[in-house]
Protein backbone atom coordinates (compact mmCIF):
# COMPACT_ATOMS: atom_id res chain seq x y z
CA UNK A 1 0.00 0.00 0.00
CA UNK A 2 1.07 3.40 -0.46
CA UNK A 3 1.77 5.52 2.30
CA UNK A 4 -0.28 8.72 2.66
CA UNK A 5 0.34 12.07 4.08
CA UNK A 6 -2.43 15.08 3.59
CA UNK A 7 -2.36 17.90 2.08
CA UNK A 8 -3.74 21.39 3.05
CA UNK A 9 -5.94 23.14 0.72
CA UNK A 10 -5.54 27.34 0.37
CA UNK A 11 -8.94 29.16 -0.46
CA UNK A 12 -7.41 30.65 -4.04
CA UNK A 13 -8.20 28.21 -6.79
CA UNK A 14 -4.81 26.38 -7.86
CA UNK A 15 -3.15 23.84 -9.32
CA UNK A 16 -0.47 22.19 -6.97
CA UNK A 17 2.10 19.84 -8.56
CA UNK A 18 4.76 16.79 -7.22
CA UNK A 19 6.83 15.42 -9.02
CA UNK A 20 7.29 12.16 -6.62
CA UNK A 21 10.17 11.01 -9.18
CA UNK A 22 11.97 11.99 -12.19
CA UNK A 23 12.98 15.88 -11.17
CA UNK A 24 16.58 14.75 -11.78
CA UNK A 25 16.96 11.28 -13.19
CA UNK A 26 16.11 9.16 -16.14
CA UNK A 27 12.93 6.94 -15.62
CA UNK A 28 10.78 6.18 -12.69
CA UNK A 29 8.91 9.24 -13.56
CA UNK A 30 5.75 10.17 -11.44
CA UNK A 31 3.74 13.23 -11.01
CA UNK A 32 0.86 14.01 -9.24
CA UNK A 33 -1.54 16.99 -10.18
CA UNK A 34 -4.21 17.95 -7.09
CA UNK A 35 -6.82 20.91 -8.11
CA UNK A 36 -9.99 21.53 -5.84
CA UNK A 37 -9.21 18.52 -3.69
CA UNK A 38 -8.88 16.05 -6.32
CA UNK A 39 -5.76 14.25 -7.73
CA UNK A 40 -4.19 12.44 -10.69
CA UNK A 41 -1.69 11.18 -10.85
CA UNK A 42 0.63 11.03 -14.35
CA UNK A 43 2.28 7.85 -15.09
CA UNK A 44 4.16 5.41 -11.97
CA UNK A 45 7.21 4.54 -13.07
CA UNK A 46 10.01 1.95 -12.55
CA UNK A 47 13.00 3.57 -11.18
CA UNK A 48 15.90 2.01 -13.56
CA UNK A 49 18.14 1.70 -10.92
CA UNK A 50 15.64 -0.02 -8.54
CA UNK A 51 14.67 -4.21 -8.19
CA UNK A 52 11.32 -4.49 -8.72
CA UNK A 53 10.75 -6.98 -5.63
CA UNK A 54 11.31 -3.84 -3.64
CA UNK A 55 10.87 -0.95 -5.24
CA UNK A 56 10.54 2.92 -3.96
CA UNK A 57 6.62 3.95 -3.81
CA UNK A 58 6.27 7.88 -3.75
CA UNK A 59 4.45 9.21 -0.83
CA UNK A 60 1.33 9.45 -2.75
CA UNK A 61 -0.45 12.34 -1.13
CA UNK A 62 -4.17 11.21 0.05
CA UNK A 63 -5.55 8.39 -2.12
CA UNK A 64 -8.81 8.95 -1.27
CA UNK A 65 -8.87 12.25 -3.29
CA UNK A 66 -7.14 9.90 -6.34
CA UNK A 67 -9.23 9.81 -9.75
CA UNK A 68 -6.89 8.32 -11.97
CA UNK A 69 -3.66 6.94 -13.16
CA UNK A 70 -2.82 8.24 -16.83
CA UNK A 71 -0.11 6.43 -18.54
CA UNK A 72 2.04 8.22 -21.11
CA UNK A 73 3.05 5.24 -22.81
CA UNK A 74 4.13 1.35 -22.40
CA UNK A 75 7.53 1.62 -20.97
CA UNK A 76 8.10 -0.16 -17.70
CA UNK A 77 9.79 3.76 -16.43
CA UNK A 78 6.68 4.89 -16.92
CA UNK A 79 4.37 2.00 -15.73
CA UNK A 80 6.29 -0.47 -13.80
CA UNK A 81 4.83 1.08 -9.96
CA UNK A 82 1.84 0.13 -11.12
CA UNK A 83 0.97 -3.22 -8.82
CA UNK A 84 2.54 -0.54 -5.51
CA UNK A 85 -0.21 2.01 -6.63
CA UNK A 86 -4.06 2.61 -4.65
CA UNK A 87 -6.75 0.87 -6.99
CA UNK A 88 -8.11 3.36 -9.09
CA UNK A 89 -8.77 3.90 -13.05
CA UNK A 90 -5.42 3.83 -15.37
CA UNK A 91 -5.88 5.44 -18.87
CA UNK A 92 -3.86 4.78 -21.09
CA UNK A 93 -3.77 3.98 -25.09
CA UNK A 94 -5.85 0.94 -26.04
CA UNK A 95 -2.90 -0.53 -28.29
CA UNK A 96 -0.75 0.15 -24.88
CA UNK A 97 -2.90 -1.83 -22.85
CA UNK A 98 -2.91 -4.88 -25.18
CA UNK A 99 0.65 -4.93 -25.60
CA UNK A 100 1.51 -4.72 -21.90
CA UNK A 101 -1.26 -7.21 -21.71
CA UNK A 102 0.17 -9.92 -24.36
CA UNK A 103 3.67 -9.27 -22.79
CA UNK A 104 2.62 -9.98 -19.04
CA UNK A 105 2.91 -13.78 -19.64
CA UNK A 106 6.55 -13.92 -20.48
CA UNK A 107 7.35 -11.39 -18.43
CA UNK A 108 8.47 -12.21 -14.18
CA UNK A 109 6.48 -9.46 -12.89
CA UNK A 110 3.70 -8.79 -10.41
CA UNK A 111 0.24 -8.44 -12.48
CA UNK A 112 -1.04 -5.05 -13.64
CA UNK A 113 -4.43 -3.55 -12.93
CA UNK A 114 -4.81 -1.98 -16.63
CA UNK A 115 -8.46 -1.19 -16.17
CA UNK A 116 -9.86 2.16 -17.14
CA UNK A 117 -10.93 4.58 -19.95
CA UNK A 118 -8.99 4.87 -23.35
CA UNK A 119 -6.25 7.52 -24.40
CA UNK A 120 -7.12 8.66 -27.71
CA UNK A 121 -5.26 10.87 -30.07
CA UNK A 122 -6.92 14.84 -29.71
CA UNK A 123 -9.73 13.54 -27.67
CA UNK A 124 -10.45 14.94 -24.36
CA UNK A 125 -11.48 12.96 -21.16
CA UNK A 126 -12.87 14.44 -17.57
CA UNK A 127 -11.44 12.51 -14.43
CA UNK A 128 -12.80 14.26 -11.66
CA UNK A 129 -12.29 18.07 -11.75
CA UNK A 130 -9.31 17.39 -14.53
CA UNK A 131 -9.95 17.73 -18.10
CA UNK A 132 -7.15 15.85 -20.17
CA UNK A 133 -6.31 16.39 -24.04
CA UNK A 134 -4.11 13.42 -25.13
CA UNK A 135 -1.66 14.01 -28.05
CA UNK A 136 0.07 10.85 -29.58
CA UNK A 137 3.58 11.54 -30.61
CA UNK A 138 6.82 10.01 -31.47
CA UNK A 139 8.65 7.54 -29.19
CA UNK A 140 10.09 4.23 -29.12
CA UNK A 141 7.44 2.94 -27.50
CA UNK A 142 4.12 2.11 -29.48
CA UNK A 143 1.11 4.36 -28.43
CA UNK A 144 2.60 7.05 -26.49
CA UNK A 145 0.59 10.48 -25.43
CA UNK A 146 1.80 13.66 -24.36
CA UNK A 147 -0.91 15.26 -22.20
CA UNK A 148 -2.55 18.84 -21.62
CA UNK A 149 -4.16 18.47 -17.87
CA UNK A 150 -6.60 21.36 -17.62
CA UNK A 151 -8.21 22.13 -13.87
CA UNK A 152 -8.88 25.38 -12.21
CA UNK A 153 -8.47 27.50 -15.32
CA UNK A 154 -4.46 26.37 -15.10
CA UNK A 155 -2.78 24.58 -18.29
CA UNK A 156 -0.04 22.08 -17.55
CA UNK A 157 1.72 20.13 -20.42
CA UNK A 158 3.38 16.75 -20.05
CA UNK A 159 5.81 15.74 -23.16
CA UNK A 160 6.42 12.33 -21.65
CA UNK A 161 8.93 10.64 -24.14
CA UNK A 162 9.29 12.22 -27.01
CA UNK A 163 11.20 12.39 -30.23
CA UNK A 164 11.23 13.72 -33.82
CA UNK A 165 12.92 11.34 -35.78
CA UNK A 166 11.34 7.89 -35.73
CA UNK A 167 8.52 6.85 -37.64
CA UNK A 168 5.65 8.90 -36.27
CA UNK A 169 7.63 12.39 -36.40
CA UNK A 170 4.72 14.31 -38.37
CA UNK A 171 2.66 14.08 -34.80
CA UNK A 172 4.78 15.94 -33.41
CA UNK A 173 5.43 18.42 -36.43
CA UNK A 174 1.63 18.57 -36.42
CA UNK A 175 1.89 19.83 -32.18
CA UNK A 176 4.63 22.08 -33.31
CA UNK A 177 2.80 23.80 -35.99
CA UNK A 178 -0.85 24.03 -33.73
CA UNK A 179 0.55 23.81 -30.00
CA UNK A 180 -2.15 24.33 -27.45
CA UNK A 181 -2.24 27.93 -26.50
CA UNK A 182 -1.81 29.43 -23.09
CA UNK A 183 0.63 26.67 -20.92
CA UNK A 184 1.23 27.59 -17.39
CA UNK A 185 3.80 25.00 -17.17
CA UNK A 186 5.65 21.97 -19.73
CA UNK A 187 7.14 19.37 -17.85
CA UNK A 188 9.28 18.37 -20.79
CA UNK A 189 11.88 15.10 -21.11
CA UNK A 190 15.29 15.68 -21.38
CA UNK A 191 16.71 12.47 -21.89
CA UNK A 192 19.68 13.52 -24.05
CA UNK A 193 20.90 16.40 -22.60
CA UNK A 194 23.10 14.32 -20.72
CA UNK A 195 24.61 12.64 -22.92
CA UNK A 196 27.04 14.41 -25.22
CA UNK A 197 25.75 14.84 -28.99
CA UNK A 198 25.32 17.47 -30.75
CA UNK A 199 25.12 16.31 -34.21
CA UNK A 200 21.33 15.96 -35.60
CA UNK A 201 19.44 12.60 -34.50
CA UNK A 202 19.61 9.50 -37.11
CA UNK A 203 16.35 9.17 -38.32
CA UNK A 204 14.50 5.76 -37.84
CA UNK A 205 14.86 5.49 -42.18
CA UNK A 206 18.90 5.34 -41.65
CA UNK A 207 18.55 2.54 -39.39
CA UNK A 208 16.78 0.35 -41.92
CA UNK A 209 19.23 1.90 -44.73
CA UNK A 210 22.39 0.27 -42.53
CA UNK A 211 20.84 -3.08 -41.62
CA UNK A 212 19.87 -3.53 -45.11
CA UNK A 213 24.06 -3.28 -45.66
CA UNK A 214 24.80 -5.01 -42.90
CA UNK A 215 22.45 -8.35 -44.05
CA UNK A 216 24.13 -7.89 -47.36
CA UNK A 217 27.42 -8.13 -46.46
CA UNK A 218 26.59 -11.33 -44.19
CA UNK A 219 26.79 -14.62 -45.38
CA UNK A 220 24.78 -16.59 -42.30
CA UNK A 221 22.16 -15.24 -40.31
CA UNK A 222 21.98 -11.81 -39.13
CA UNK A 223 20.82 -11.68 -34.80
CA UNK A 224 19.65 -8.48 -34.07
CA UNK A 225 19.05 -7.44 -30.54
CA UNK A 226 16.26 -5.53 -30.39
CA UNK A 227 13.58 -4.87 -27.88
CA UNK A 228 10.38 -6.33 -29.37
CA UNK A 229 8.65 -3.51 -28.06
CA UNK A 230 9.85 -0.97 -30.16
CA UNK A 231 7.59 -1.28 -33.03
CA UNK A 232 9.20 1.44 -35.55
CA UNK A 233 12.52 -0.61 -35.30
CA UNK A 234 10.75 -3.88 -35.76
CA UNK A 235 9.09 -2.07 -38.83
CA UNK A 236 13.23 -1.16 -40.19
CA UNK A 237 14.39 -4.75 -39.24
CA UNK A 238 11.35 -6.51 -41.59
CA UNK A 239 11.93 -3.51 -44.07
CA UNK A 240 15.93 -4.29 -44.33
CA UNK A 241 14.63 -7.97 -44.55
CA UNK A 242 12.54 -7.37 -47.76
CA UNK A 243 15.72 -5.52 -49.15
CA UNK A 244 17.67 -8.00 -48.88
CA UNK A 245 15.34 -11.34 -49.50
CA UNK A 246 15.58 -12.41 -46.36
CA UNK A 247 13.07 -13.98 -43.93
CA UNK A 248 12.69 -12.42 -40.69
CA UNK A 249 12.44 -15.19 -37.94
CA UNK A 250 10.16 -13.91 -34.48
CA UNK A 251 9.59 -16.03 -31.18
CA UNK A 252 6.08 -16.01 -29.49
CA UNK A 253 6.54 -12.91 -27.76
CA UNK A 254 7.38 -10.97 -30.50
CA UNK A 255 4.47 -12.13 -32.69
CA UNK A 256 2.34 -11.32 -29.48
CA UNK A 257 3.37 -7.91 -29.26
CA UNK A 258 3.04 -7.18 -33.09
CA UNK A 259 -0.34 -8.44 -33.32
CA UNK A 260 -1.30 -6.16 -30.01
CA UNK A 261 -0.37 -3.40 -31.90
CA UNK A 262 -3.89 -4.12 -33.79
CA UNK A 263 -2.51 -1.87 -36.85
CA UNK A 264 -3.18 -3.92 -40.17
CA UNK A 265 0.43 -1.96 -41.91
CA UNK A 266 2.75 -3.65 -38.98
CA UNK A 267 4.26 -6.95 -39.77
CA UNK A 268 2.53 -9.93 -38.68
CA UNK A 269 3.34 -13.01 -38.16
CA UNK A 270 1.47 -14.48 -40.92
CA UNK A 271 2.69 -11.93 -43.62
CA UNK A 272 4.96 -13.33 -46.10
CA UNK A 273 9.00 -13.28 -45.28
CA UNK A 274 7.90 -13.21 -41.58
CA UNK A 275 8.52 -16.44 -39.85
CA UNK A 276 7.61 -17.81 -36.39
CA UNK A 277 10.46 -20.10 -34.38
CA UNK A 278 10.23 -21.11 -30.69
CA UNK A 279 13.19 -21.27 -28.62
CA UNK A 280 13.03 -23.81 -26.46
CA UNK A 281 12.97 -21.79 -23.00
CA UNK A 282 10.04 -20.22 -24.36
CA UNK A 283 8.13 -23.60 -25.23
CA UNK A 284 8.58 -24.35 -21.27
CA UNK A 285 6.74 -20.61 -20.75
CA UNK A 286 4.06 -21.63 -23.25
CA UNK A 287 3.43 -24.65 -21.32
CA UNK A 288 3.65 -22.91 -17.87
CA UNK A 289 0.86 -20.05 -19.25
CA UNK A 290 -0.77 -22.44 -21.42
CA UNK A 291 -0.52 -20.09 -24.93
CA UNK A 292 -1.18 -23.18 -27.19
CA UNK A 293 -4.40 -20.85 -28.32
CA UNK A 294 -1.14 -18.03 -29.22
CA UNK A 295 1.43 -20.52 -30.37
CA UNK A 296 -1.87 -22.37 -32.81
CA UNK A 297 -2.85 -18.70 -34.18
CA UNK A 298 1.07 -17.69 -35.36
CA UNK A 299 2.02 -20.70 -36.49
CA UNK A 300 0.81 -20.50 -40.13
CA UNK A 301 5.22 -19.97 -40.88
CA UNK A 302 6.14 -21.51 -38.48
CA UNK A 303 9.38 -23.22 -39.04
CA UNK A 304 12.37 -24.73 -36.63
CA UNK A 305 16.56 -24.16 -35.79
CA UNK A 306 17.17 -27.08 -38.39
CA UNK A 307 15.35 -25.00 -41.29
CA UNK A 308 17.54 -22.50 -40.66
CA UNK A 309 20.80 -24.13 -40.20
CA UNK A 310 20.18 -25.08 -44.06
CA UNK A 311 20.30 -21.70 -45.27
CA UNK A 312 21.12 -19.35 -42.47
CA UNK A 313 21.77 -16.33 -44.95
CA UNK A 314 17.95 -16.64 -45.70
CA UNK A 315 16.95 -15.21 -42.39
CA UNK A 316 16.94 -12.48 -39.61
CA UNK A 317 16.53 -13.03 -36.29
CA UNK A 318 14.88 -11.24 -33.27
CA UNK A 319 17.25 -11.58 -30.39
CA UNK A 320 17.19 -12.07 -26.74
CA UNK A 321 19.38 -14.02 -24.64
CA UNK A 322 17.49 -17.39 -24.71
CA UNK A 323 18.28 -17.71 -27.98
CA UNK A 324 21.57 -18.67 -27.62
CA UNK A 325 21.46 -22.57 -26.71
CA UNK A 326 19.19 -23.48 -29.72
CA UNK A 327 20.85 -21.46 -32.26
CA UNK A 328 24.16 -23.45 -31.04
CA UNK A 329 23.27 -26.46 -31.02
CA UNK A 330 21.47 -26.67 -34.31
CA UNK A 331 24.71 -25.32 -35.91
CA UNK A 332 22.73 -22.06 -37.16
CA UNK A 333 25.82 -19.58 -36.72
CA UNK A 334 27.98 -20.28 -39.16
CA UNK A 335 28.81 -16.75 -41.01
CA UNK A 336 26.51 -15.02 -38.83
CA UNK A 337 27.02 -11.81 -36.91
CA UNK A 338 24.76 -10.11 -33.92
CA UNK A 339 23.43 -6.64 -34.02
CA UNK A 340 22.78 -4.52 -30.93
CA UNK A 341 20.17 -2.47 -31.80
CA UNK A 342 19.54 -0.99 -28.47
CA UNK A 343 20.90 2.19 -26.40
CA UNK A 344 24.67 1.02 -26.29
CA UNK A 345 24.50 2.07 -22.28
CA UNK A 346 23.11 -1.57 -22.16
CA UNK A 347 26.35 -2.88 -23.48
CA UNK A 348 28.02 -2.50 -19.68
CA UNK A 349 25.21 -4.65 -17.98
CA UNK A 350 26.06 -7.88 -17.09
CA UNK A 351 23.45 -9.84 -19.45
CA UNK A 352 25.28 -8.48 -22.59
CA UNK A 353 28.38 -9.76 -21.34
CA UNK A 354 27.38 -12.99 -21.76
CA UNK A 355 25.66 -12.08 -24.82
CA UNK A 356 29.55 -10.77 -26.07
CA UNK A 357 31.06 -13.35 -24.55
CA UNK A 358 28.93 -16.23 -26.48
CA UNK A 359 29.42 -13.74 -29.69
CA UNK A 360 32.76 -13.87 -29.55
CA UNK A 361 33.23 -17.44 -29.02
CA UNK A 362 31.46 -18.35 -32.23
CA UNK A 363 33.70 -15.84 -34.07
CA UNK A 364 30.76 -13.23 -35.04
CA UNK A 365 30.90 -10.08 -35.52
CA UNK A 366 29.39 -7.29 -33.62
CA UNK A 367 27.92 -4.25 -35.00
CA UNK A 368 25.52 -1.15 -33.27
CA UNK A 369 22.75 -0.04 -35.12
CA UNK A 370 20.49 2.50 -32.98
CA UNK A 371 18.81 5.81 -33.13
CA UNK A 372 17.72 7.33 -29.92
CA UNK A 373 13.85 7.13 -28.44
CA UNK A 374 14.13 10.51 -27.25
CA UNK A 375 14.39 13.98 -28.91
CA UNK A 376 17.77 15.33 -29.40
CA UNK A 377 18.77 18.68 -27.38
CA UNK A 378 18.00 20.85 -30.70
CA UNK A 379 14.56 19.23 -30.95
CA UNK A 380 13.51 19.89 -27.69
CA UNK A 381 14.22 23.52 -28.27
CA UNK A 382 11.70 23.76 -31.21
CA UNK A 383 9.92 21.67 -29.05
CA UNK A 384 9.77 24.02 -26.00
CA UNK A 385 10.28 26.65 -28.42
CA UNK A 386 6.93 25.95 -30.10
CA UNK A 387 4.88 24.84 -27.13
CA UNK A 388 6.18 28.39 -25.94
CA UNK A 389 4.61 28.10 -22.01
CA UNK A 390 5.20 30.81 -18.91
CA UNK A 391 7.63 28.23 -17.18
CA UNK A 392 9.37 25.10 -18.30
CA UNK A 393 10.17 22.43 -15.61
CA UNK A 394 12.54 19.65 -15.94
CA UNK A 395 11.67 16.08 -15.63
CA UNK A 396 13.29 12.56 -16.81
CA UNK A 397 16.46 14.20 -17.10
CA UNK A 398 19.89 13.43 -14.88
CA UNK A 399 20.65 17.22 -15.92
CA UNK A 400 17.96 19.88 -15.25
CA UNK A 401 20.59 22.56 -14.86
CA UNK A 402 21.43 22.39 -18.56
CA UNK A 403 17.59 22.94 -19.61
CA UNK A 404 18.38 26.51 -19.33
CA UNK A 405 20.41 26.23 -22.57
CA UNK A 406 16.77 25.54 -24.29
CA UNK A 407 14.03 28.16 -23.16
CA UNK A 408 14.76 31.26 -20.53
CA UNK A 409 11.83 30.37 -18.20
CA UNK A 410 12.98 27.50 -16.26
CA UNK A 411 12.59 26.53 -12.69
CA UNK A 412 13.45 23.61 -11.43
CA UNK A 413 11.85 21.46 -9.18
CA UNK A 414 12.99 18.72 -6.32
CA UNK A 415 11.25 15.14 -6.20
CA UNK A 416 8.90 15.64 -3.59
CA UNK A 417 8.12 19.16 -3.55
CA UNK A 418 4.88 20.72 -3.99
CA UNK A 419 4.49 23.99 -5.67
CA UNK A 420 1.63 26.15 -7.32
CA UNK A 421 0.60 27.42 -10.51
ZN1 LIG B 1 9.82 5.75 -22.88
Amino acid sequence: MAHVVSLEHGSMPLMKICIHRGAKEIGGSCVQVEAGGESILIDAGMPLTSDSESPPIPPIVDGSSLRGIVISHPHQDHYGLLPWMPTTPVLMGDAARRILRAAAPFMRQPSLNLDGPSLVDRKTVSLGSFRITLYLVDHSAYDSYALLIEADGKRLFYSGDIRVHGRKRELVDRLMATPPASLDVLLLEGTTLGRACNVAPKPEDAIEDELAEIFRETTGIALIHASAQNIDRLVSIFRACLKTHRTLVVDLYTAEILAATGNPHIPQSDWNRIALCVPQRQRLQIKKAGLFEALERHSRHRIFPKTIAKNPGGYALIFRELWMRDLERANCLDGACLIHSQWDGYLKEDRLLKIDAWRKTNGMPFHQVHTSGHASPGDLKRLVTALNPKMLVPIHSDVPERYSELYPYVTAHADGEWWEI
